[in-house]
């Protein structure tokens, strides 16, 4: 068996080591639990955590501890690709696109399976918001893209996986007897390692598509109405368009729709992309924008913490802008303007402070990262003394910063006002339109609760109707949150554990609609108990069936489960006892079973 690595990974260069593995933890009784690029939530993802450790998202070191964490950085080669049908197996640790925070630094654009597949003419049918992801950790969780149209399961031909004696085993869509395959589709690692995946790609293809940004009622799409002859319900919205996804700014007085949709086109020689651009001409500061102002608002607590949390996001922003190398500066004229304003917003009801901070900021001489570190310290250490303040102030600073974040189409000046963004792409490029968004300038962790599309109206109604009838401005905000909403939407499939299974006859026939609440990833407190419990309480008191995606956070009572959700997911999956069943006879020695999913699945 190969050793540990100084970095806390087992690191297989083959299957047979990857074997060897697996029969050492079932012989030494440790759990053993395979890592992609970590963006599922640790839990998910690790062995058992030591006491304490909180359960994060894009977390790259492994518990410390005798139990085994594998790394296949070494193992993702492409076994077979045969160029005329698209058929491609490759070892499971390659990635969809490159990832920039693979600790070895070798996730690459051209060591990943869409740059291979596009070379050769090939895309698959449907990708998610970003593609930092391994094949086969995005896979096992049931991700997705937001297609109705079009789904990445789709694609998938089998996988060949080891179990827990170390035994492989294969699995095929056109396996006489499929129901192994479709156990397998969305297994949380609980089945064994995968060890290569088969797909079969499609003819690669381009995205022509635009985003709006609106007010609700401006929106094209009727986002709580049954729609009309002019303006589509949510419901068929979702249904009609290729791609889309939504962000949805639910907060009290700044209610806001961000509408990104795109269509499939031949891919034709000479075809011109025009990429989106998610953050605007300078994505940098943009990011770093949200990072200063998310970090601050959400640490107002401590402050002292809050700017730890902040030397990460200018220590990443200095990385990146060391990447660029342009020779150019990362920051602008207008990004400081605009930091300058958010300063303000914070301070309108506190004159003196957002005087000297106005002195501070008028005070940046050069256009440097370390010269902003400089200032925001400096300002962040005049706000400290007002936190508690600024506090009471969030839902009129939310009032006034969402508008700066997210700027209208009304608003833009010139020709361009009214008009939304105009984009177009290559598939493997364009549709993973998240893929600009730093994990951790940007980093965010997510519930995401996945329900039958015809419950689409039904589920937006109540979630605005839950906002607005908060008593005061400050209840409004602790369940509307102070950041985004996606909502988008999925294809069926027979994947036992999958989110949007169905069995053809069921509610979930004709797909899911998905709301993926998001939560900074550095907000003090615990994103489950302080803000997601509320949504899924609300949706399960009012008879919604939901299910939740498998890598994102999920009900996690530490030391028992009062609410009964175990039961309650158990109800919400067909297959719930026959996957457990199998997995039972796959992990005899429960190799793959950490406390946290004992606790999910209820063994
Ligand atoms: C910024 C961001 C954007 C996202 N966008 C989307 C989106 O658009 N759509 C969506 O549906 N989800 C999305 N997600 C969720 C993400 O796709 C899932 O968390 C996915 O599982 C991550 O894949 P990964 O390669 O990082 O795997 P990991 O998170 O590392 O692992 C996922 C699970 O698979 C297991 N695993 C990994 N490899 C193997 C293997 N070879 N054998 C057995 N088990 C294995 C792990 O142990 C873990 O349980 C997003 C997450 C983030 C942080």
């Amino acid at each position: 068996m190969i050793s540990k690595a100084a970095d806390g990974f087992y690191h297989p260069k083959s299957e047979a080591e990857l074997i060897a593995l697996v029969q050492g933890a079932r012989q030494n009784g440790v759990q053993l639990r395979v890592r992609g690029a970590a963006h599922s939530v640790s839990y998910a993802v690790y062995t058992n955590p030591a006491p304490g450790v909180p359960d994060v998202v894009s977390q790259q070191t492994p518990p410390p501890g005798s139990a085994m964490n594998v790394m296949l950085d070494l193992y993702r080669d492409v076994v077979a690709f045969d160029k005329t049908t698209g058929v491609i197996t490759a070892e499971a640790g390659i990635h969809l696109g490159p990832d920039p925070l693979d600790p070895t630094g070798t996730a690459t654009l051209e060591t990943s399976l869409l740059y291979k597949l596009q070379q050769a003419g090939f895309c698959l049918d449907d990708l998610g918001g970003i593609t930092h992801q391994t094949v086969s950790g995005f896979l096992s969780t049931g991700s997705s893209g937001g297609s109705i149209k079009y789904g990445i399961e789709s694609n998938i031909v089998g996988f060949r996986i080891i179990d827990g004696t170390g035994t492989p085993f294969d699995v095929r869509r056109d396996d006489p007897d499929p129901s192994k395959f479709w156990a397998a589709l969305v297994s949380m690692g609980a089945l064994g390692v995968i060890s290569t995946v088969t797909l079969r790609a499609v003819p690669t293809f381009n995205i022509v598509g635009q985003e709006a940004i609106t007010t609700i009622a401006d929106c094209k799409v009727d986002l709580f109405g049954p729609g009309s002859a002019t303006q589509p319900s949510l419901e068929q919205f979702l249904a009609q368009t290729d791609y889309t996804r939504l962000y949805w700014w639910p907060q009290r007085g700044a209610e806001r729709v961000v509408v990104w949709q795109a269509n499939r086109v031949a891919a034709t020689p000479g075809f011109q992309p025009k990429e989106y651009e998610e953050f605007g001409e300078a994505p940098l500061v943009e990011e770093l924008l949200i990072a200063i102002f998310y970090t601050i608002v959400g640490n107002l607590g401590d402050l002292g913490v809050g700017k730890q949390k902040l030397k990460v996001a200018f220590d990443r922003a200095r990385e990146i802008a060391a990447q660029q190398a342009t020779g150019e500066s990362p920051l602008s004229e207008d990004g400081i303007t605009r930091i300058g304003a958010i300063f303000q917003a914070f301070v309108a009801e506190l004159p003196v402070v957002g005087k000297a901070i106005e002195k501070i900021i008028e005070g940046i001489e050069d256009l440097t990262i370390d010269a902003l570190e400089f200032v925001v310290f400096a300002a962040v250490d005049l706000i400290t003394p007002f936190a508690s303040g600024i506090q009471k102030a969030m839902p009129q600073i939310m009032k006034a910063v969402i508008p700066i974040f997210v700027s209208l189409d009304s608003e833009k000046s010139g020709a361009q006002k009214g008009q939304p963004q105009h984009f177009q792409d290559y598939s493997y490029r364009g549709l993973p339109m998240d893929n600009q968004a730093d994990d951790i300038l940007v980093g965010t962790g997510f519930t995401e609760i996945w329900v039958p599309l015809s419950r689409t109206r039904q589920v937006m109604c109540l979630l605005r109707d839950y906002i607005a009838q908060a008593p005061t401005d400050a209840e409004a905000l602790s369940r509307s949150g102070i950041y985004t909403w996606e909502l988008y939407a999925s294809k069926p499939n027979s994947g036992w554990m999958s989110m949007s299974y169905s069995n053809g006859n069921d509610e979930w026939k004709d797909g899911v609609f998905r709301v993926d609440v998001f939560w900074y990833a550095t907000f003090a407190g615990n994103p489950v108990s302080d803000f997601y419990e509320q949504f899924w309480q609300l949706l399960r008191k009012n008879g919604v069936p939901f299910r939740l995606h498998w890598g994102k956070y999920q009900p996690n009572a530490a030391g028992g489960d009062p609410e009964e959700w175990t039961p309650f997911f158990r109800s919400q999956y067909e297959k719930w006892d026959q996957f457990l069943a199998l997995r039972a006879q796959k992990d005899p020695g429960n190799v793959f079973l950490t406390d946290y999913w004992r606790q999910r699945l209820g063994v």
